[in-house]
């Protein structure tokens, strides 16, 4: 028998999912009741809590359709930017709902301020990386240090200037002393940059990094795994003005700070990237192919 879930519980569910799907459990089954018994309990997860970390991490197929845990459910709550079509107008309405955020720890935790994202709301090509460091906590824009800097030869590698890009994070505010960011703050904060996405419509996102790509694709994988495929992408639970757009197709590299620590790496990255180009049809500059 259907029957028509609250908003509340529908999101609920959506969590629920994608928390199980980073567990590496994929597949669910509803129980029928039992007649006579008491109402029917929360679906059960096939491990318990500590047998989690001894998961070994599921593979990801060759290509991993990625689907809104919201879309499921068909529930995506209005929004102050949905039907707003000029993607600046759009962001302010988003920049704007977000105001002074509280949403998440982070806020008391000596952030100086929100770094919301930056660059041409119009590209077809983001890259979003984890969460802001000392540098972009200070001047209030992603990728401003020396890993900033590197990203920025990376762009121009494919041709590209900064200002033609739209840079972001997955989290926008500083976690203390650079920690990596917490499930539950990537789930606060990652709701916003879902509607970012929405209002970009890009082609193409990057994910710099294993914090972006596992909170973007939901899939606890090795780098080595999640490089060197394309994923469809679907920002969960943010709607585009644009019905064509529907998704964007998603590469994951690796983080240029972990570059600057490993310049070894370097060329797989300039793979990832080559990829990416060939995908948006780009021409490196003559200097900048190795
Ligand atoms: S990290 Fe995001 S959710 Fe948390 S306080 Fe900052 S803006 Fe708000």
């Amino acid at each position: 028998m259907s029957r028509t879930l609250s908003p509340e519980l529908r999101r609920a569910l959506g969590e629920r999912i994608r928390y199980y799907r980073e567990l590496g459990i994929h597949d669910f089954y509803r129980r029928e009741p039992i007649p006579g018994a008491q109402a029917e309990p929360a679906p059960v997860a096939f491990i318990q809590p500590e047998q989690r970390e001894e998961m070994s991490p599921r593979k990801a197929a060759v290509a991993v359709p990625v689907v809104s845990e919201e879309s499921i459910f068909e529930v995506i709550a209005s929004k102050p930017e949905y039907g707003v079509a000029d993607p600046v107008k759009a962001l302010k309405m988003i920049r704007e709902d977000l105001g002074d955020c509280t949403r998440c720890r982070l806020h008391k935790q000596g952030r100086k301020q929100i770094v919301f994202g930056v660059g041409n709301p119009k590209t077809e090509l983001m890259f979003i990386g984890e969460a802001p460091g000392a540098d972009e906590d200070q001047q209030g824009e992603p990728f401003v240090g020396r890993a900033g800097q590197l990203l920025n030869n990376m762009i121009k590698a494919m041709g590209l200037e900064r200002e033609q890009v739209y840079i972001a994070n997955i989290i926008k505010c500083r976690p203390p002393n650079n920690r990596t960011p917490e499930r539950d703050e990537c789930e606060t904060c990652s709701p916003f940059l879902m509607r970012q996405i929405a209002v970009i419509r890009p082609k193409v996102i990057v994910a710099l990094g294993a914090v972006a790509a596992k909170s973007l694709l939901a899939i606890n994988d090795s780098m080595a795994n999640l490089r060197g495929r394309w994923y469809d992408f679907r920002p969960a639970g943010a709607r585009s003005s644009d019905p064509n757009w529907t998704s964007a197709k998603l590469a994951v590299t690796y983080h240029p700070a972990f570059l600057l620590r490993d310049p070894r790496q370097k060329k797989e990255a300039w793979k990832d990237l080559q990829r990416v180009m060939k995908e948006l049809g780009l021409k490196p500059p003559a200097k900048a192919a190795e």
